[in-house]
């Protein structure tokens, strides 16, 4: 029995990824979607589901719903509250088509869609998508805004809340290359969080049913990436949006979504992203028991030990050492350019990078040479 349920789901994830590879929303790719990339595809989702202007950003853009689903369990889905993480937006387009179009997972399809409505708002910074900031046209950072309620943006989304009171909420995000997981440090391509409700990081039943839809997403994700999923940093927040809205009795899922070794459109990271969605919608669609939250705590927690690029063993003011490089991002002329800039020199043996280069024989006597001569290298 245990070895046919086992194939069972190795099957599923191959068919998931066979379905992915060829079906997943090419119209929308790399690292920065903005509010007129999505709207040929909102315009064509209007045929099948309920699309709604739900309010305009502080410049005027458009904020959307698109509503799928008839079930009595309601999820509220948005995503690029942070104008520059658009990664959450691809994954949500991927799940649209996966609602659409017929395929061997349609009966999964379809037992969502009957057991929830999913109510999701994709950009919903759109002024920060297209200045590429995280936050809004005001400088207001949306996850930092609940109470106060300063930017239109924070008082669309939680109208929206009011009006739905959905029983689960997916706060979607993306997070820089610098975090790694566990002790090989590889990078922390996905990391989930079940916000806390106060400073004692209280485990209330909220947060226990949170805790179970992530249990659900990391089982599905390490048979497919290993030991690069991570749990973030459950301090509480007094003023972010997940907190405050899991205080508010809506069991609130993070989703961040980080780096894949060599995946800097995050394109790679977007399929986990997709995949952890579906599996999380699956769980609370389908799930009857009661589940295993405990294992929340098993996952490992997220550090900052990984970098773009280190440097072996460079000579620097006649010392032995090693340099960490980060890649800032910048947008030029619409495109985003990644600008290597040193950000640490040390001994860096306790680090992971995306390259680590060694025997290179330099030697530097100040930094901004340093900075000038990485910069030559890695453009
Ligand atoms: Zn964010």
């Amino acid at each position: 029995m245990f070895v046919y349920i086992c194939k069972m789901k190795k099957v599923e994830i191959e068919i998931l990824e066979n379905w992915f590879d060829l079906n997943y929303q090419k119209k929308i790719q790399g690292r920065r979607i903005v509010l007129k990339d999505i709207l040929p595809l909102v315009g064509k989702l209007k045929q099948k589901f309920k699309i709604k202007t739900i309010g305009q950003s502080h410049l005027k853009n458009d904020i959307y719903s698109i509503t799928i689903g008839n079930g009595t369990k309601k999820v509220l889905i948005w995503t690029q509250m942070h104008g520059n993480e658009s990664t959450g937006t691809k994954a949500l387009f991927d799940l649209f088509e996966f609602f659409t179009g017929k395929h061997k997972l349609s009966n999964i399809a379809e037992s969502i869609l009957k057991e929830c409505t999913i109510t999701c708002i994709p950009i919903l910074n759109p002024d920060g998508a297209i200045a590429y900031t995280r936050v809004n046209a005001q400088n207001i950072d949306l996850n930092r805004d609940v109470i106060d309620k300063k930017a239109i943006e924070s008082r669309i989304l939680q109208e929206i809340l009011k009006q739905l009171q959905p029983e689960y909420c997916f706060n979607m995000h993306d997070q820089r290359t610098i975090f790694s997981v566990g002790k090989e440090n590889n990078p922390a391509t996905i990391s989930f969080l079940a916000p806390s409700v106060d400073k004692q990081r209280s485990l209330t039943e909220g947060r226990k049913r949170t805790m179970e839809v992530i249990v659900s997403m990391y089982e599905l994700l390490q048979k497919i990436i290993p030991n690069q999923i991570g749990r973030y940093t459950d301090e509480f927040y007094p003023t972010a949006t997940g907190d405050n809205f899991q205080k508010m009795g809506h069991n609130t899922i993070l989703i961040e979504s980080g780096h894949y070794k060599d995946d800097y459109l995050r394109e790679k990271t977007r399929k986990y992203t997709f995949f952890s969605l579906l599996q999380g919608l699956n769980f609370i669609a389908n799930n009857k028991e009661e589940a295993n939250y405990e294992a929340y705590f098993k996952i490992p927690n997220n550090n900052k030990n990984y970098l773009d690029v280190i440097l072996k063993d460079i000579s620097y003011k006649n010392k032995k050492v090693d340099v960490g490089v980060l890649f800032e991002e910048r947008l030029k002329d619409n495109k985003i350019f990644f600008i290597p800039k040193v950000d640490k020199i040390d001994n860096l043996s306790n680090f992971n990078a995306n390259k680590i280069i060694s025997n290179l024989s330099l030697s530097f006597s100040d930094e901004e040479k340093m900075n000038t001569w990485i910069e030559n290298e890695f453009n």
